[in-house]
């Protein structure tokens, strides 16, 4: 694997790469047995363990693991059965007892069975699935189609599918020449995929590497353009109809949509073309028994492989010893020691909480308090006694499952005043809403005749100004049931019961920092080889034999399976070989 991530001259993170010097001294008092797949280290003398430190159970003191990861995020997992694949014996502990991070299902009301946080698979990397065998272990994608419904309180409305074509025809009621400038939209997005996707799967390149491998070329232009233009006014460019413009427009974590850095597709997955420039190959869907079944594939093909899964196992700290991670404290107070530890949890959960600050240099932890983790969501989940009647724009005799997924965003204005509220500190008044209904697809996750039903809101302040999210939560799920009551009269009636997520129950449950659904904002200068901080890109940190796998880490958020994969080949790399375990890629 390349590493082209710019790193500051005379850091303090490259020391990784043979034995590591505390083991080596470790090793001269203990027997080493040489196994196959693990290296069990017998206690010579009780010098590895670290002073003033308990230890519940001393039979856990006699294992030294290879590699302890911290959590069981989707990510978390793809990275432990890469290596537990590669040979090397791995444990994974995850604080809560559902697996997934928030790649999980949860049954949060009973006989409903939820994708808690994440709903949609549309860029799970295919090389994952195929390399960890994850069909074999239950992963199971229904492709959507249509891709999604968008009504107009006016009593426009358009569906939209994979085939273009049918795009097409739904844009030439709006606008003949929208119609006519779609399909060159499209490829202007495979060319603007064409530069970026190489680097998906490897370090990244900083921007100036970027634009030197296209300098001269047509793609320059092109590069320039997506880094310097808003994606509403990118937007205003190539289209004219309204409709058009706000079914297209997406400015994820920027927010706001005609801000500089929309259009750069790191940052923005879902807007462009979004299957384009998610990847090639992958299948936009909804997975059979919610987003868990990922994780519970993925941890079918980690054991499988040997790995090691650990739940409601809670690590408090990581343990460094003379600048290097040697294994981890539970919160019960015992110790899991390893020659490396991968961290899926959130670069400042790991930095500020998990290492701590004495371990740290100062200009470091300076910029990890800096990174941005000021963008949230909502995520309201409801038990439905019947569909939510949208008759009025598809009449009623079209295929129900054309309301699997619909938007509610009537214009760009709209957008841009859902992203203000959050900015001044309120929950959108009128949110832009993704409506996601499972069961149509998938009968598993509830009682025959009934429904599940989610919506993603954007936005949400993190700190609202007035009241805490534990105040506001029920009032902001009555506000986003009357908003979509106003679309689906049915709405409000239909529900058997409900639930909201905030981003401070986002954190509470899942432990994501600021409840920040990527981990850090996907915004330009925390991305690519920016991510999580300059020169930091490899997934290294500055603690020898620590690493990070998670979303937090190139190439971002959202269930892609990257950051995973590609921490345990730049793992896998660095291994030493010739320490008696048998490591390849
Ligand atoms: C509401 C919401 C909606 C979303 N919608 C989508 C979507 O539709 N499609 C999509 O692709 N993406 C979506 N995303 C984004 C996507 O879910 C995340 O970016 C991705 O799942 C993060 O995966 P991860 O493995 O990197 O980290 P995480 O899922 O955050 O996993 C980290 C794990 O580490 C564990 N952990 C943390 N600290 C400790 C500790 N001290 N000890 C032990 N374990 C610990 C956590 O419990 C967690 O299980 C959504 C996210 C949210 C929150």
């Amino acid at each position: 694997m390349a590493e082209t991530g710019a790193r500051p001259k005379g850091s303090w993170g490259r020391r990784c790469g043979g034995i590591p010097r505390v083991l080596k001294r470790v090793s001269k008092l203990v027997k080493l047995e040489q196994e196959p797949t693990s290296i069990l280290i017998v206690i010579a003398n009780g010098s590895t363990k670290p002073s003033g430190l308990a230890c519940c159970d001393p039979d856990h003191e006699l294992l030294m693991r290879d590699i302890i990861v911290i959590g069981a995020g989707h990510n978390g997992l793809v990275c432990a059965a890469y290596l537990a694949r590669a040979g090397l014996d791995v444990l994974v502990l995850e604080r809560r007892e559902v697996l997934g991070g928030a790649c999980a299902t949860e049954e949060l009301i009973p006989g409903f069975k939820f994708s808690s946080c994440a709903f949609l698979c549309y860029a799970f990397h295919p090389k994952i699935v195929a390399d960890l065998e994850m069909k074999r272990h239950g992963f199971h994608v229904y492709e959507l189609e249509p891709l999604e419904f968008r009504p107009f309180p006016d009593g426009r409305h358009l569906v939209l599918y994979r085939d273009e074509a049918r795009n097409v025809a739904e844009f030439a009621r709006h606008s003949l020449r929208d119609a006519d400038s779609y399909p060159r939209w499209n490829r202007y997005w495979e060319r603007v995929a064409d530069i970026v996707n190489p680097y998906r799967l490897r370090t990244p390149p900083t921007v100036a590497e970027l634009f030197a491998r296209v300098r001269g070329t047509e793609e320059e232009a092109i590069l320039e353009k997506v880094l310097t233009t808003g994606f509403a006014d990118l937007l205003d460019q190539w289209f004219e109809s309204d409709v058009v413009k706000a079914a297209l427009v997406h400015s994820g974590d920027v927010g706001d949509p005609r801000g500089v850095g929309t259009a750069w597709p790191s940052v923005n997955l879902a807007g462009g073309a979004m299957d384009v420039v998610a990847d090639v190959g992958n299948v936009v869907g909804i997975v059979r028994g919610g987003m868990g079944a990922i994780a519970s594939a993925l941890a079918g093909s980690a054991e499988g492989y040997g790995a090691t899964i650990r739940t409601s196992v809670e690590v408090s700290r990581v343990m460094v010893e003379h600048g290097q991670a040697v294994g981890v404290e539970l919160a019960d107070g015992s110790i899991e020691r390893a020659r490396a530890v991968v961290s899926n949890a959130d670069p400042k959960r790991t930095f500020l909480r998990l290492v701590g600050r004495d371990a740290l240099p100062a200009d470091f932890l300076a910029d990890v308090e800096r990174l941005s983790t000021r963008v949230a969501y909502l995520k309201f989940h409801a038990a439905m006694r019947e569909l939510p009647d949208f008759s009025r724009w598809l009449g009623r005799d079209v295929d129900p499952r054309t309301i699997a997924r619909v938007w509610i965003n009537p214009s760009v204005a709209y957008y841009e005043r859902a992203w203000r509220d959050a900015v001044n500190g309120y929950p959108s008044v009128d949110p832009v809403m993704s409506v996601q209904i499972p069961s149509l697809y998938d009968d598993s996750i509830c009682p025959p005749g009934r429904h599940v039903l989610s919506i993603f809101a954007m936005y949400a302040p993190v700190h609202p100004v007035k009241g805490g999210w534990d105040e506001l939560r029920a009032s902001t799920g009555e506000a986003l049931i009357d908003s979509l009551t106003a679309y689906a009269p049915n709405f409000r009636d239909a529900i058997l019961d409900w639930a909201l997520f905030t981003p401070l129950d986002i954190e509470r449950r899942v432990g994501l920092t600021d409840g920040n659904i990527h981990h850090l904002d996907m915004i330009p200068r925390q991305v690519f080889a920016a991510r999580p901080l300059p020169g930091w890109s490899d997934y290294r940190t500055p603690i020898t034999g620590l690493w990070l796998c998670g979303s937090g880490t190139h190439p971002g958020g959202d269930v892609t399976g990257m950051p995973g994969h590609n921490a345990a080949h730049a793992l896998l790399a660095a291994w030493p070989r010739h320490a008696g375990t048998q490591a390849s890629v």
